[in-house]
């Protein structure tokens, strides 16, 4: 673990959450984090969420942050807390029947395509949020709490901060709508602009690099 990054990023949060990006560290890289008490640990890829489930404690909340192919949900179900990256009802459907037949509620945040710049990502339109919201909600398995948002790539600070503005506003009109007791994760922010994203409300930071480099 780099200290030096971690405090940094700890003294940052004032009370939003640390999510962990693991992706390509190994177990001894990761165990450090939890050893000082990080349970909240995220994977983009199938085969490393639930192999890394495996090898590490129980106690740990995995995420599920990358794009999630249909033919993989059955697979991590059993062992992901959140998966943060639903971006179709055809997805939420499969995670529904999954869900129902080994009989868990998960957690899922629904992913928005704020950045128009950066074209091949995946990711809601914010046209269609309410839309979405509401079949969503509809399926009982599926606790839909939230939404995750990455910023542009792009060192125009400005132009990120109007990003992350623009997650804030929908996160704002989803609260008032469904309720704040429902809607309570904003997942903004990465190692290149967590800052940034804290300080246009974000309640979950998911960051990488910057705590292992
Ligand atoms: C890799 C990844 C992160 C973390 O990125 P870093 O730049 O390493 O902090 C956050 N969110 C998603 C969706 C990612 O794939």
């Amino acid at each position: 673990m780099i200290r030096e990054h971690y405090e940094q990023v700890k003294s940052s949060l004032h009370g939003a959450v640390l999510c962990v990006v693991t992706k390509r560290r190994t177990d001894e890289e990761v165990m450090s984090y939890y050893e000082e008490g990080e349970r909240i640990f995220a994977e983009n890829r199938a085969q490393d969420l639930i192999r890394r489930a495996s090898a590490l404690p129980d106690d740990i909340s995995w995420q599920f942050i990358g794009h999630l192919q249909k033919n993989k949900v059955r697979s991590i179900l059993p062992v992901v807390s959140c998966i943060q990256s639903l971006d179709s009802i055809a997805l939420a459907e499969i995670i529904e029947k999954e869900a129902a037949r080994i009989n868990k509620t998960v957690d899922v945040l629904a992913e928005f395509h704020l950045a128009s710049e950066d074209e091949n990502k995946t990711g809601l339109n914010p046209d269609e949020a309410f839309a979405f919201f509401d079949e969503v909600m509809k399926l009982e398995h599926l606790n839909l709490c939230g939404i995750m948002a990455m910023g542009p790539h792009t060192d125009d600070e400005q132009r990120v901060r109007d990003v992350f503005l623009q997650g804030k506003k929908l996160f704002d009109a989803l609260q008032e709508r469904y309720g704040k007791d429902r809607i309570t994760t904003l997942s903004m922010g990465m190692s290149s602009d967590y800052k940034t994203a804290l300080s246009c409300g974000s309640t979950m930071v998911r960051i990488g690099t910057y705590l292992f480099e």
